[in-house]
């Protein structure tokens, strides 16, 4: 996960969630639950409004396995960081909204929020901290980390199944087109630390290519 840099609120998203909030004033959480669930064709966040903003800010990236999104428009979904069941006045709460892919959306399916432990990559801006690539290409909690900060990692990584086979076999991939056959063998059996050293290099080659994608 890399830091994003949250757009300012589309305004027809905006007027949704205020249309929203007042029409189910006075219920309660699953009453107004239901309330959107039989009006959902009158209350949408996945807009093409959102849609543009969100591909601009992710610069077509996924919110946690920060995959390319080729079709953003088909294959993008919007993440509801807190449940839209536990959370039915968040449904359309900007801050409450991140994009993700299919798989990522679906992984999480609807395993529950934790705010003690969430690492929100619009709201946690050192959140690359937390994590580091081994070259083998599984994601872990960074070495050094204090153990909450080492907990919430194992979340993230455990809610959107950051480890899932294709992610790994992908980023094995990436060390591996890095780095010439020898080296890579010669990193595998390295310690932590030099593996933390090609993960800041990945890291930097991510940050130029989102900012090529025009940040
Ligand atoms: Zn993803």
């Amino acid at each position: 996960m890399t830091n994003i840099v949250r757009s300012d609120t589309p305004p027809g998203l905006a007027a949704t969630s205020r249309e929203f909030l007042a029409s189910v004033d006075g219920m309660s959480d699953e009453q107004a639950y239901e309330h959107y669930k039989d009006h959902k064709n009158r209350y949408q966040y996945n807009t093409p409004e959102t849609k543009r903003v969100f591909q601009e800010m992710n610069a077509s990236r996924c919110s946690f396995c920060t995959r390319y999104i080729f079709e953003f428009d088909s294959e993008m979904t919007v993440e509801h960081i807190e449940l839209k069941s536990k959370c039915p006045r968040k449904i359309f709460e900007w801050n409450n909204l991140l994009c993700s892919c299919k798989t990522c959306n679906c992984k999480r399916s609807t395993n529950a929020y934790d705010r003690e432990r969430y690492l929100d990559p619009t709201a946690v801006a050192d959140i690359e901290r937390y994590f580091s690539f081994c070259a083998d290409g599984r994601v872990e909690p960074r070495q050094g980390l204090s153990e909450a900060d080492r907990g919430r990692a194992q979340y993230m990584i455990a809610l959107y199944k950051l480890n899932r086979g294709e992610l790994v076999s992908e980023r094995r991939r990436f060390f591996a087109d890095l780095l010439d056959d020898d080296y890579y063998e010669l990193l595998a059996k390295r310690g932590k630390t030099d593996q933390n050293i090609i993960f800041w290099a990945v890291f930097a080659y991510y940050k130029r290519s989102r900012e090529d994608h025009g940040r």
